[in-house]
């Protein structure tokens, strides 16, 4: 996987977006897709047996998961489940 610390420092953008829920958690995010769930599962551990992984479900406004972020450049959006 191509990824040096450098970027991860300079540009590393993660985002909680609206209300972490129980069992959904949408994410605002420049990090891979791969990233961004350990990056998840390394701040909000779920605090049972599950870990957080990308959720098969649309976002509840209909958007696709993942889809790109309207405000940021870059920034994709995904929505996780446990
Ligand atoms: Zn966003």
């Amino acid at each position: 996987m191509k990824k040096t610390k450098e970027t991860l420092s300079t540009s590393l953008s993660f985002f909680t977006l609206g209300h972490q829920g129980l069992v959904a958690w949408a994410i605002c995010t420049n990090m891979p897709q791969e990233e961004a769930i350990g990056h998840a599962n390394a701040i909000g551990p779920t605090g049972i047996s599950s870990r957080w992984e990308l959720s098969e479900d649309k976002f509840p406004d209909g958007k696709d998961n993942p889809h790109d972020c309207p405000d940021k450049p870059g920034n994709k959006h995904y929505m996780l489940t446990c």
